[in-house]
Formats: C-alpha cells, sequence, structure tokens
C-alpha cells in the first residue's frame, strides 16, 4: 500500500507539531511547511525520519512549493497570523497572510491534484451569539467580532465556493485549544492561567462571566485525522466545530478550576472586560456526523501542562516565542524596515 502523503501548512507550530506527530504515527508521510516564526526548536527531532520533510517557506511567496504539493492526499492548512491582538497590528499584514495565501493555496492545490483540504478555522466567529439550549452551531448565527474572526469566515467562504469533484474543503472551528505542544503557547487563556499558577503568581481574570469553549491541542489533532480519514461526501464543503460540550466554560470558572488544580494558586477577579467574546457552542455535528468524541478534560490539561512546567520550568512565560502577538510585531517591524530600506536606495 502506497504511504499517504500529507501537507501541513504551519507545521512547526502550535498545533501543527504535534499534528506532525500524530500523522507519522499513524503511518502517513508528513510534509512539513513553515515559515519557521517560531523556530524550528519544535521539529528539530522530527529530522532525518523516513516519513518527515520540512520545507521553509512563507506562503505568501509560495511558487516553490508545487513540487512538495503534487502527490499529496491533503493539504492541513494552520499556518497564518493567529488571535485577535497580533491580527489587530496591520490589517493588510493580516489579509495577505491569513485570506490572500489561503486562496492562493487552496487554488494551488486544487491546480496540482490535491484531494483534500482541511482549513483551520475558529469557534472565535461566534464572537458573541448567546445562543440558549446548545450553544452556536454551524448553520447558525455568526458575529466575528475581530478582523481575526471575519477573515477566517471570509476564507471558510472562498474554500467552500472552490470545491468540484476533485477539489474537497473542510473548515474545522476550533474551540480555544488548551494543552502541552513541542511549540508551546502561553497566550491562550488556560496554558496561560497554568503557567501563572505555577509560577505562584496571581491569576487576574478580567471580566470572567465570558463563555469560552475549551479543546485539547491532542483532540484537535485527533479532529484532523477524523476528518482526513473520513469518506469525502461526509466532510466536503462541509464546516465542523471542534470541542465539546462539557468543555464550555465561563472565564472566572476556568480560573477558580486552575486554582483547585495546582494548589497555592489565587484568582484575583478585576470588573473589567478587556476581551468582548462570549460564546457557547454546539459540538453535535462533529460527533453524530463523524462519531469524534474529544477524550481530555480540562483539568487533566492543566495538570499537564503543571507537571511539565514543574520539571522543565521555562523562565519567561513571556518571551515573544511563546506569544504570537509579540512575534508577528516583530515580523511586521522587520519587514517594515526592509520596505524602508528598499525604498531609501
Ligand atoms: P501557531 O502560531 O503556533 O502556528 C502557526 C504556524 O504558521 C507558525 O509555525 C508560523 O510560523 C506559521 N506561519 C504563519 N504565517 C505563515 C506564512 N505566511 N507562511 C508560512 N508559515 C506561516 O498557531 P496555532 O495555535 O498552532 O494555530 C494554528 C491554526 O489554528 C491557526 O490558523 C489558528 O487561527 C487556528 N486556531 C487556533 C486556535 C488555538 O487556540 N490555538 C483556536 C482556533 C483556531
Amino acid at each position: 500500500m502506497q504511504t499517504r502523503r500529507i501537507a501541513v501548512v504551519g507545521g512547526a507550530g502550535y498545533i501543527g507539531s504535534h499534528l506532525c506527530r500524530l500523522l507519522m504515527s499513524q503511518g502517513a508521510f508528513v510534509e512539513c511547511i513553515d515559515a519557521f516564526w517560531f523556530g524550528e526548536e519544535s521539529i528539530r527531532e522530527l529530522h532525518g525520519h523516513p516519513r518527515f520533510h520540512a520545507t521553509s517557506c512563507d506562503l505568501r511567496w509560495a511558487s516553490g512549493l508545487d513540487s512538495i504539493l503534487r502527490g499529496c492526499a491533503a493539504v492541513v492548512h494552520l499556518a497564518g497570523l493567529v488571535g485577535d491582538g497580533a491580527c489587530n497590528i496591520d490589517p493588510n499584514l493580516t489579509r495577505s497572510c491569513n485570506y490572500d495565501a489561503t486562496v492562493e493555496l487552496a487554488e494551488r492545490s486544487q491546480r496540482l491534484g490535491v484531494e483534500r483540504l482541511v482549513f483551520a478555522s475558529s469557534c472565535s466567529v461566534y464572537g458573541c451569539v448567546t445562543s440558549e439550549g446548545e450553544g452556536a452551531h454551524e448553520d447558525g448565527e455568526t458575529a466575528p467580532l475581530s478582523l481575526y474572526a471575519r477573515d477566517k469566515l471570509a476564507c471558510e467562504a472562498a474554500l467552500e465556493a472552490m470545491a468540484s469533484e476533485r477539489f474537497h474543503p473542510t473548515s474545522l472551528r476550533f474551540a480555544t485549544v488548551f494543552g502541552w505542544s513541542p511549540r508551546m503557547r502561553f497566550d491562550l487563556v488556560a496554558n496561560l492561567f497554568t503557567a501563572r499558577a505555577v509560577a505562584g503568581e496571581v491569576i487576574r481574570v478580567f471580566g470572567g462571566t465570558q463563555w469560552r469553549p475549551l479543546v485539547h491541542i491532542d483532540d484537535v489533532a485527533r479532529a484532523i485525522t477524523t476528518v482526513l480519514a473520513a469518506p469525502l461526501r461526509q466532510t466536503s464543503q462541509r464546516a465542523f466545530n471542534v470541542g465539546s460540550a462539557k468543555n464550555n466554560m465561563r472565564i472566572l470558572d476556568l480560573a477558580q478550576l486552575v486554582s483547585q488544580v495546582v494548589p497555592g494558586a489565587h484568582v484575583e477577579g478585576v470588573s473589567d472586560a478587556q476581551d468582548p467574546r462570549d460564546y457557547r457552542v454546539d459540538f453535535r455535528r462533529i460527533a453524530q456526523e463523524l462519531g469524534f468524541q474529544p477524550q481530555w478534560r480540562i483539568e487533566d490539561g492543566i495538570r499537564e501542562i503543571a507537571s511539565q512546567l514543574t520539571q522543565d520550568p521555562i523562565a519567561d512565560i513571556g518571551d515573544a516565542r511563546y506569544v504570537n502577538e509579540k512575534t508577528t510585531r516583530r515580523i511586521w517591524q522587520e519587514e517594515q524596515a526592509a520596505r524602508e530600506e528598499v525604498s531609501c536606495k
């Protein structure tokens, strides 16, 4: 049997570096494509593996990718500027990295005969949909509050319009992810609260009544491989929320949970909500149609992060390596400086 070749774009990132390992453990050949904005450390140990190959490439200039994408059964597209803060730095940079590069990657993949494209969308497309009952669902109202979320919806629509007999896009709307990854992020709420608690710092919660769905990184990776293995008729041109009803939580309750799991942690409520996102999400479609069930409870993810940080402490969780907005600002500044240098010549 021929080994399935899967391109993971953004494969060195928080989700991508975990997904590469899962796909390889399932026997796939992984083509990891990334601009390595957070470095290569997360995939270093994979180099030399017979079913792994990495390419350094910025998707905005992806013409060199043809020989890599040709022969791939699927592309999993995880690359882009992530989060509201990072995307608000420069709308032009965001548009080119998130929308334009996605459409270009999809067109290229389609032209080269890639059958499936799985796009990493986000539950933040629901913005502040305070639906009653089970929560916001895939065919219901969306209310994106940020450029990040609006671009996710625009990408979903563009990909859906490109679907054909030979090209099958799927959008996965991930809940906010938590858990340990070879490329760690401490700008994600559960990871950040846990790291603060382990460091003996106060967990400061702004507002706190907002609902936020959470999902463990391993469940996200398994959701992606579930889609890749499902019959095309079940996934083509479909959007699926990825998470579980059990892990829909209010931010203040999450902070309290961290303080119960990590001894000595202290929570302080601050009345002003800085983040207006507030959504509870319905995750029944992926369970009913694809049989996918998340395995991780939030408290187990908190224990996992606390144990990793206790065994191997990180000196500065606020370093740009762990915070997307800071790294995006660095990239933006470097690109501005390069442009100014060219215009001065
Ligand atoms: P991440 O920042 O860790 O990973 C993104 C990777 O893409 C990085 O390695 C970066 O170097 C690479 N990249 C960015 N722009 C690129 C470009 N122009 N060309 C090539 N590579 C580029 O983020 P993540 O948390 O792994 O998120 C992956 C995807 O999942 C994103 O699309 C994000 O919007 C989506 N998502 C994430 C979460 C979450 O909580 N982590 C929730 C919902 C949706």
